[in-house]
Parts: C-alpha cells; sequence; structure tokens
C-alpha cells in the first residue's frame, strides 16, 4: 500500500523562522550524510523518511557528495521521494550544496560558476526534481573570487533551480562579505549552515552576531556530534554505531578520546535529573542560541528520529542547568 502521512503531523513538532525570512524551519531537520549510500538497506531510509516526516520533519538535507557513493544519497532521496513522498512535495524544504570535491578534473570542486552550475543540475536529475528548496555553497573556497561564488548562487535563483541560496563553513568574516554582495544582488539568502554542538562551540565566537544582525538563519549541524552527545559511547563502541563502521571515515576510535568521554558523563548526568536523555537535551541547547531556528540531525535507525524529536517536550532549562552547562562544555 502507498504511503499516507500522519495527519497529526504538524501537531507533533515546533517551527522556528529561519531569520528574517518567510521560510520556517522545523525545530529539529533531517540530514542525509550518513545511511542513505548504497550500502545501507533502502527499505530503513524509506523508513526513517517517512517516520520523519510524520513527526512533522519537513526539511531534508543533502549534498551532491551524500553517499557513499557520492550522489547515491541523492539518488536513493529521490527514489524515495517519487515513491512516497511525491503527493507532499509542496510540504517540503529540500536542500542540497555543492562545494567539495564531486568530480575529476578542476571543475568538479570548490567555488567556480562552471562547477555551482552543473553540479546543481546533477542533483536535479539525481533526485528528479525541477528545483530546491535550498542550494548552498558547501565550503568557502580561498581561490575562487567570492563575486563569482555568489553570482553563481543568484544565477540558480533565477533559473528557477533553487527557492533560496545558503552559505555553509564560512566564518564571520566570510560572512560577512558574502551577504554584502548577495544583498546587492538581491538574492534570496535566508541562511548558514553551521557545526554547532556542546562539544563545538566555535559559531559563538562571531558568527552569530554576524547572522543576529543581518537576520539570516541558522541550521546547526552535527548537534550530537556524531552521536559521541548521547550515551552510546559510555560503555565502548557498540558495533552498529557510526564510529564502528570502517567505510564511514568520520568518526573513529581516536575521537572517543577519555577527555570527551568524561565531559559527556557530566552533560548525561544533568541530562537524567532534567528527565531527559543526553542526545534530547543536546538538541534543545543548540536550539537556544538565538539565530539557530533548526538542530540538523542524522540518524540509522527510526527509533534515534522519535527519541529525538521528543527533545522538543522539554526545551526550557533553568539558569542552574545553564551554568552546570557551560562549566563542564568551555
Ligand atoms: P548528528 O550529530 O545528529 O549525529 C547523528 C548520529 O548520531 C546518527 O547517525 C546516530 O549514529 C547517532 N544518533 C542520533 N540520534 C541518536 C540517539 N537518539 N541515540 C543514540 N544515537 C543517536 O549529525 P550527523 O553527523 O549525522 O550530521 C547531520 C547532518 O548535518 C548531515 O546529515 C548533513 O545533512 C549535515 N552536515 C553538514 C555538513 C556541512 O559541512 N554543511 C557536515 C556534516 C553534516 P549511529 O550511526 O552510530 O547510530
Amino acid at each position: 500500500m502507498s504511503y499516507r502521512a500522519n495527519p497529526k503531523r504538524y501537531q507533533e513538532i515546533t517551527f522556528n523562522r529561519c531569520g528574517h525570512s518567510g521560510i520556517k524551519l522545523p525545530a529539529i531537520s533531517f540530514g542525509l550524510w550518513n545511511n542513505f549510500g548504497d550500502r545501507d538497506t533502502l527499505e530503513n531510509q524509506r523508513n526513517m523518511l517517512t517516520r520523519a516526516f510524520d513527526l512533522g520533519i519537513t526539511h531534508f538535507d543533502l549534498a551532491n557528495n551524500y553517499g557513499p557513493p557520492p550522489g547515491s544519497a541523492e539518488k536513493n532521496f529521490g527514489r524515495i521521494l517519487h515513491e512516497d513522498l511525491h503527493a507532499y512535495r509542496d510540504e517540503l524544504i529540500i536542500s542540497t550544496k555543492a562545494g567539495f570535491r564531486m568530480w575529476d578534473g578542476p571543475y568538479g570542486d570548490w567555488g567556480s560558476r562552471k562547477y555551482l552550475v552543473s553540479s546543481l543540475d546533477q542533483s536535479l536529475q539525481r533526485m528528479n526534481l525541477d528545483y530546491v528548496d535550498i542550494f548552498y555553497h558547501h565550503r568557502p573556497d580561498p581561490e575562487t573570487p567570492l563575486e563569482e561564488t555568489m553570482a553563481a548562487l543568484d544565477h540558480v535563483v533565477r533559473q528557477g533551480k533553487a527557492l533560496y541560496v545558503g552559505i555553509s563553513n564560512y566564518n564571520a568574516e566570510q560572512t560577512k562579505q558574502a551577504i554584502d554582495i548577495l544583498q546587492e544582488q538581491r538574492t534570496p539568502f535566508i541562511i548558514h549552515q553551521a557545526k554547532y554542538s556542546m562539544l563545538d562551540l566555535t559559531i559563538e565566537q562571531g558568527l552569530t552576531n554576524v547572522l543576529s544582525e543581518h537576520g539570516i538563519g541558522c541550521i546547526a549541524y552535527v548537534p550530537l556530534a556524531q552521536g559521541l552527545l548521547t550515551n552510546k559511547y559510555l560503555n565502548g563502541i557498540p558495533k552498529e554505531s557510526r564510529a564502528a563502521k570502517d567505510y564511514i571515515p568520520f568518526l573513529n576510535e581516536r575521537d572517543i578520546s577519555s577527555d570527551v568521554l568524561q565531559k559527556v558523563k557530566k552533560l548525561n548526568n544533568i541530562a537524567a535529573a532534567r528527565g531527559q536523555t543526553l542526545a534530547q537535551m543536546a538538541l534543545v541547547w543548540v536550539l537556544q542560541q538565538e539565530s539557530v531556528a533548526s538542530a540538523l540531525i542524522g540518524a540509522s535507525r527510526v527509533s534515534q528520529i522519535e527519541e529525538n524529536v521528543k527533545a522538543l517536550d522539554r526545551s526550557d532549562f533553568t539558569p542552574d542547568e545553564r551554568k552546570a552547562i557551560r562549566e563542564i562544555i568551555e
């Protein structure tokens, strides 16, 4: 039987305005960086995407190179979208990006107009879409003039291939420069995708101020530090975890240092006293930051998405909790 969405899905989650734009994002968004490649089963991918949507998660985040192999996450997402979610396209915010190496030669990486425009064409083809809702430049390019990269973002909007644009991994100064150009071009630039969690506070050193000042929303990626900010690594590395998978190079044994584990244990105790899991506390914690509209999670199974959305049942912090958390993480 074909998928029918939960009619109560919009009662399950809260939505936050993304900067000063017209778009509201679900407080929890879902990213397909891992677990959506060709090594993962389509059935699990389908179950996660449809369950996420049933819980009110309307935003799915991709990039040209997500997999492995690169491109396979967009292809698999496109298939599930058309088989199960096509009736809901207008209820979805689908984003993709270009900026990391995608194909051989000098035109398949970084930030040239040539790369960005052709990469988005390829992404649309893989997902079988006419347009994406947000197209990001994935990382700053030290060699291409920023004017060229920003003009490429503007171009894909004028072509009707993206409704809004964003940038990712730009620091405060680079972001300010991008804002100046994009404003002059009148490009609908609404969002910055930045790394932010209780284990990585870098954006607090200037970027969040720039974003708030200019009405640009922030979506916090890797808010669970790839799973470190859950209770899963407290007693070793579980077999099915990201750190145990040798084909995922982004998290390994070295990252799970005794220093990190000590912090995680203390944070886990605070979460327990609040009646939450650590994952839940870590998610509502990033949402406290003024410019953060959404926490962009990943998951390897449906139960994680369910647990994470439940975080929103307790999103306030007492001054004492805030102080205790800051003492651990700073
Ligand atoms: P998270 O920090 O949310 O980590 C997700 C992982 O944590 C899951 O795969 C799972 O790992 C574990 N996990 C999640 N929920 C729970 C839970 N409740 N209990 C126990 N473990 C849990 O984010 P990701 O690292 O997955 O990144 C999220 C998204 O951010 C990406 O998909 C992508 O869209 C975006 N991103 C953007 C980048 C950029 O440069 N712009 C860079 C990186 C990511 P396990 O597999 O071990 O079960």
